[in-house]
């Protein structure tokens, strides 16, 4: 079936990746608010909570054996370890939303994007910039809520996804937040009209 008729019948997945610190939540929830028929993934994570963060909102927390038993039994649509904890998409949600004609927003990392692409080629991955790694060193600190050593390792990992840009089929640079926000809601219109 030729993609366009599939994803009439089918739900679309829209899939963000951002480097952490490039106001990737904030993008995702104004896409949510404006969208609000819209799904949301929520990743399931073996990564400790967060101040502030709710489990079963922001993420399934969940421990290492549970996930490492997921790998072995295809939970996982798609699933990356990333800083040294392991994230991964749900399988179910993803078939029962797609099936029920919903679309659904992924934020996930470029391992999990590639995964995900190979399952679903007609996804829309869309990565967000951060305007210069400077800035996001300094979103980052502001953040105040990793270590030193934390931020290093994203700020390491944040270099190395963005050489990876170009394998996504749309860039929004968050320079100001107003107009990335807008840039992103009317992008994905495009697609859902
Ligand atoms: P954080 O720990 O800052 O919430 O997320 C770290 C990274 O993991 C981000 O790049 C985020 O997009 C990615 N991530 C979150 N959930 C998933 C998931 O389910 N699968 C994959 N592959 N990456 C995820």
């Amino acid at each position: 079936m030729p993609d366009r008729q599939k994803d009439r019948l089918q739900g679309s997945l829209f899939i963000i990746s951002a480097p952490s610190g490039a106001g990737k939540t904030t993008l995702c929830n104004a896409v949510l608010e404006y969208f609000p028929d819209m799904r949301y993934s929520i990743s399931y994570t073996t990564r400790k909570s967060r101040a502030g963060e709710q489990d079963h909102i922001d993420y399934h927390f969940i421990s290492k054996g549970e996930f490492k038993k997921g790998i072995e039994s295809d939970r996982w649509a798609e699933w990356a370890e990333v800083h040294g904890n392991y994230y991964g998409t749900s399988a179910e949600f993803i078939a029962r939303e797609l099936s029920a004609g919903k679309d659904i927003l992924l934020d996930i990392d470029i391992q999990g994007t590639m995964q995900i692409l190979k399952r679903f080629p007609g996804s829309i991955t869309i990565f967000i910039m951060p305007p210069s790694v400077d800035i996001l060193r300094k979103r980052l600190e502001k953040r105040d809520t990793d270590s030193e050593a934390v931020i290093e390792r994203r700020l390491q990992n944040a270099e190395a996804e963005m050489t990876q840009k170009g394998r996504y089929r749309h860039l929004i640079i968050n320079d100001r937040l107003e107009v990335a926000k807008k840039e992103l809601i009317d992008l994905i219109a495009t697609y859902r009209h």
